[in-house]
């Protein structure tokens, strides 16, 4: 990613911060500037919740350039407690255990690269929920 795009998109990385529509109450993550549902441009800042649970995930064994150290990891559709899905990678467990279905919670962590100017960049991840 490029450091610009990076910089633009920092909060939302951080902290799980999408949007909704103020005309229908339709969230969106990564935010949007015009809801593509109904139009409309009154759109709101909207905290996701960090919890939710795994409804689809694919193993990643040929990873990007800088990711190869990484493989194989999870990438999984996350369906969060209001019913908003995420596309994030499953990260604190094995591959042979991850199943759809299991309570994941977000986590924010360092990527394995580092920008121009040595700048180190955070994502959000999931990981199982502990009981
Ligand atoms: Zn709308």
């Amino acid at each position: 990613m490029a450091t610009s795009a990076y910089w633009r998109t920092r909060f939302q990385r951080y902290r799980l911060i999408g949007n909704r529509c103020k005309e229908c109450g339709k969230v969106f993550f990564p935010p949007r500037f015009v809801c593509p549902a109904c139009g409309s441009v009154k759109l709101e800042e909207y905290k996701l919740p960090e919890r939710g649970k795994l409804v689809e995930y694919t193993v990643v064994y040929t990873a990007p350039k800088g990711y190869e150290v990484m493989t194989p990891y999870v990438i999984g559709i996350v369906e969060l407690e209001d019913g908003v899905r995420v596309l994030a990678q499953i990260t604190d467990v094995d591959v042979e255990d991850v199943k759809e279905g299991m309570e994941v919670e977000a986590s924010i962590r360092r990527l394995p690269e580092q920008l121009e100017g040595g700048m180190i960049c955070y994502t959000y991840k999931f990981r199982p929920v502990i009981k």
